[in-house]
């Protein structure tokens, strides 16, 4: 009979069996008399055991021919060994190559620069700490449909071409058949306001395209955004929302692939003050706080990276800056009745200089008040008609915000760079492979 095939977290349930796995080679050794190939199959790592006086001896020839990333079906009897990596063992019995891999394997166990490896991102992408980024990734993915999906939030998709929607900078154009340019989506906020018309609460979770020229380490081209609308919301529960959606992200990674971080050695006693209240700063309390630690950022002003960097530096969790100018952000936003030179917006900063992770705002409501903004903005009104009308038939408070999931991933795995956050990262400089 022919063994089944296993994959290596399944082991488990076929101890003192026969089966085979298939997998990659990661390592091998010999002391002649004894071999061991460790492989992974992408759902664990298992050493298999070879002892020559044991293994037919074409299984042995072949043992002597494994290299770095050779994919090989190994058939064993599956012992449990507390001490072998993910508990189990194989006690070989036979062993057949399915791909060779030449020696020139590009990545090897050595220091490579970023360049290298991003030439290389689809062999990188092997590596056990990239594999585990993508896992906390998948698992943030799930989060999200499992926050939203709980609290009655309807998923919607807008469109990722979209016809022209005046002199907005940084977009990517393709031509549309007769109808001139289409412009790839940066956000789907406009459209999930008018499908907040409709269904009360909705989010929509897609990729997002800038034509950014900035080389941060906080910036692709192509990136994932979460986009919550949400009717009867005021900015107050549109913070609250966003405080317990962030909060339950970093929780679900915590507790589902403490693994995955503990392989990114990434500290998790930061994320642990997640829990508590976020800081709430207003925009107007932010600038003498900043100035006086240096910063030449004047009151109108937008907050650049250095900023925020300034800001967080005084708080152990996630802070929001509150009610910018009117002028350093988008027309859509509310004014704030307050103090109408601000509007009614947050940007939420994650903690150890991570940087801004959302932002968000309640929405204008007031037609006449809006169309004033996109006059004044020098936005072509008649691109505006639609959105416009959602302020004429029933205008409603609403609010919502948009999470870039990379920056998200980035700052809770604790790494630099975001670009090894998505597998197959667009940068300025980089559209391949
Ligand atoms: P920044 O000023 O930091 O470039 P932004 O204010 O332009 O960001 P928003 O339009 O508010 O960004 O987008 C909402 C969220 O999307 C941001 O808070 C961020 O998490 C994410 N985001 C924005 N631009 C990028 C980008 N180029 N790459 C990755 N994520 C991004
Ligand atoms: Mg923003």
């Amino acid at each position: 009979m022919t063994p089944p095939f296993a994959r290596i977290a399944d082991l488990h349930a076929h101890v003192g069996t026969l089966v085979t796995a298939r997998g990659w080679v990661t390592h091998v050794r010999s002391s002649g008399k004894v071999a061991f190939v460790v492989m992974r199959d992408g759902s664990g790592i298992l050493q298999a055991v070879l002892v020559k006086a044991q293994v037919p001896e074409h299984a042995w020839e072949r043992f002597g021919t494994l290299t770095l990333e050779t994919s090989v079906a190994i058939t064993g009897e599956v012992r449990a060994d507390a001490r072998a990596p993910g508990g189990h063992e194989l006690g070989v019995t036979d062993l057949d190559v399915v791909g060779t891999s030449p020696l020139d394997y590009p990545i090897q166990p050595k220091e490579h620069g970023v360049d290298f490896l991003l030439d290389n991102r689809h062999l990188w992408l092997r590596s056990p700490r990239q594999a585990a980024i993508m896992r906390v990734r998948a698992e943030l993915e799930q989060a999200v449909h499992d926050f939203f999906y709980a609290r009655d939030f309807v998923r919607t998709d807008t469109p990722i071409l979209t016809g022209a929607i005046g002199e907005r900078s940084g977009l990517f154009a393709t031509e549309y058949f007769d109808e001139g340019m289409a412009y790839l989506a940066q956000t789907g906020q406009l459209y999930g306001e008018a499908l907040a018309a409709s269904l009360g609460r909705i989010y929509t979770f897609g990729p997002t395209f800038r034509a950014e020229k900035s080389k941060t380490r906080r910036h692709l081209t192509e990136f994932w955004m979460i986009e919550p609308e949400m009717a009867w919301y005021d900015t107050h529960d549109n913070m609250r929302l966003q405080q317990e959606f962030v909060q339950y992200l970093v929780e679900r990674a915590l507790e589902r692939r403490s693994e995955e971080l503990k392989l990114l050695e990434r500290d998790t006693a930061p994320l642990e003050k997640v829990s508590g209240d976020f800081v709430r700063l207003d925009y107007s309390d932010a600038i003498p706080l900043i100035q006086a630690k240096g910063s030449t950022t004047q009151w109108g002003d937008d907050l650049g990276a250095e900023d925020e960097a300034l800001i967080v530096a005084d708080y152990d969790r996630p802070v929001f800056v509150m009610n910018y100018p009117k002028q350093a952000k988008a027309f859509y936003m509310k004014e704030n009745p307050a103090d109408p030179r601000t509007v009614l917006c947050d940007d939420l900063l994650a903690p150890e200089g991570y940087g801004e992770i959302i932002g968000g705002s309640q929405r204008e409501d007031d037609h006449d008040k809006l169309l004033a903004r996109i006059l004044e903005e020098g936005l072509p009104v008649e691109s505006y008609g639609w959105y416009l009308d959602l302020r004429k038939y029933g205008t409603f408070t609403h609010s919502g915000f948009g999470l870039g999931l990379e920056r998200t991933i980035a700052w809770i795995c604790g790494l630099h760079h975001i670009r090894e956050v998505i597998p197959f990262p667009r940068l300025m400089h980089r559209l391949r492979p």
